[in-house]
């Protein structure tokens, strides 16, 4: 029996070794990975299986820490290379054989990636920086189809050459002027024999209570750099204007703190045509209110009275809206007519759950041009036409009305007796 329960264990143990998990999987990148690539795989799964983001959960933790490792294996280019000829097992040997790059603590790893200390510190007096506040403007038609996008903003980070030590060969040396609190009391003498005590930021190391004695060259020694970073935007259909999407700790970085959340507000270029075919359709100048959406339609005198006409409306996607009248179907000059489902996607936020797909209404408000200039030929054909019919049936408004032929005189001011 205690055998068989030590063969199981063993059973158990091999395949631990044998789930040690592929490192281009882990981080869910292709082999050919860039190390932007790789950069943005830690940054995004590093936040999502952090042990204080999932208190309790053993397999998170140990996810963390395999990434961490994945990471430093993968960003480094020897290491690389011994990984994708020998895997793990090579990886093993250049670490027994002292390979030149020494282990970080993922604690560690993280911290120079968001700042502070590695930690989120829920409630565990961890600073965390400002967030940062950013407008994206997309076109109406991206609100309509949804879509995957970038965008790049300019932040504050944390310097990678010195790991945001400021610090060019890794030293940073306690202030010997202040004892590293970065501030000195000094004794002031007020008058004979009265002194006053005075607290002051420390001359030597600017108050940082650390000095550095080679600064690093990238950073200057300020631990920080200003860059871009690129995001993947994701604009699903039916976003309302002006959403916020947050991007967790994505805001500037800096070594004492935790970097904060950086906020999208997506909101909607001017309409305009662009180059190609999808970017020209009518649906370019659709205006959006909420789930509806809003066109106006020019029809021809001839068109409002008589009827029979049809127009094809290239909606958001390219497909086709048809409006039509049939012959002596009026169309009152601005009319709206509502059509069902052709206004906006709704926003799965804002839909039940597993509720079937809903749309808004398009509203086509008709606007009747006369016209202003008439062939010869054709302006006697139609005066004609209505002298016949109104010496027929014709009718004086004014009379109908009973309206006066001239201008009525108001009694003079005053007079009234009350
Ligand atoms: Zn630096
Ligand atoms: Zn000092």
């Amino acid at each position: 029996m205690l055998l068989r329960l030590a063969f199981l264990l063993l059973g158990c143990l091999a395949l631990a070794v044998l789930a040690a998990e592929d490192y281009y999987k882990l981080l869910g990148i292709k082999k050919d990975a860039s190390e932007r690539e790789i950069k943005k795989a830690y940054r995004t799964l590093s936040k999502k299986y952090h042990p204080d983001k999932n208190p309790g959960n053993e397999e998170a933790s140990q996810k963390f820490v395999d990434i961490a490792d994945a990471y430093e294996v993968l960003i480094d280019e020897q290491t690389r290379k011994i990984y994708d000829q020998y895997g793990h097992e090579g990886i093993e040997q250049h670490k027994k054989g002292g390979g030149p790059r020494q282990h970080h603590d993922p604690f560690d790893l993280f911290s120079r990636f968001f700042g502070g200390s590695g930690h989120f510190g829920h409630g565990g007096g961890e600073r965390h920086g400002p967030n940062m506040e950013v407008r994206v403007a997309v076109p109406l038609r991206d609100f309509y189809n949804g879509r995957k996008t970038e965008f790049t903003v300019e932040k504050q980070a944390i310097c990678s050459a010195c790991e945001g030590t400021g610090s060019e060969d890794g030293h940073v040396e306690t202030c010997d002027m202040c004892g590293g609190r970065g501030i000195v009391i000094k004794r002031q003498q007020l008058a004979p024999g009265l002194f006053q005590q005075v607290q002051q930021h420390c001359d030597k190391c600017g108050g940082q209570g650390k000095t550095i004695k080679h600064p690093c060259p990238v950073c200057g020694g300020s631990r920080v750099v200003r860059e871009p970073e690129t995001h993947e935007l994701h604009i699903e259909k039916g976003m309302p204007h002006g959403v916020r999407i947050t991007y967790e700790n994505e805001a500037d970085e800096s070594p004492d703190w935790v970097a904060g959340d950086l906020i999208v507000h997506l909101v909607e270029t001017d309409p305009a045509l662009g180059q190609q075919d999808h970017e020209r359709t009518d649906g370019t100048f659709f205006r959006r209110r909420g789930k509806d959406l809003f066109w106006r339609e020019v029809l021809s005198l001839r068109e409002a009275w008589m009827g029979d006409w049809t127009r094809n409306i290239t909606h958001l996607d390219g497909h086709i809206v048809q409006l039509s009248r049939k012959r002596g179907e009026v169309v009152q000059p601005n009319t709206v007519e509502i059509i069902k489902d052709e206004g906006m996607p709704i926003w799965h936020q804002q839909l039940e759950n597993n509720a079937e797909p809903q749309w808004g209404s398009l509203h086509v408000e008709y606007v009747v041009v006369l016209p202003d200039q008439m062939e010869k030929g054709m302006e006697k054909d139609f005066w004609g036409v209505w002298e016949k019919w109104r010496k027929k049936s014709g009718k004086v408004l004014d009379e109908e009305l009973g309206r006066p032929k001239e201008a009525i005189k108001m009694p003079e001011e005053g007079h009234d007796e009350l």
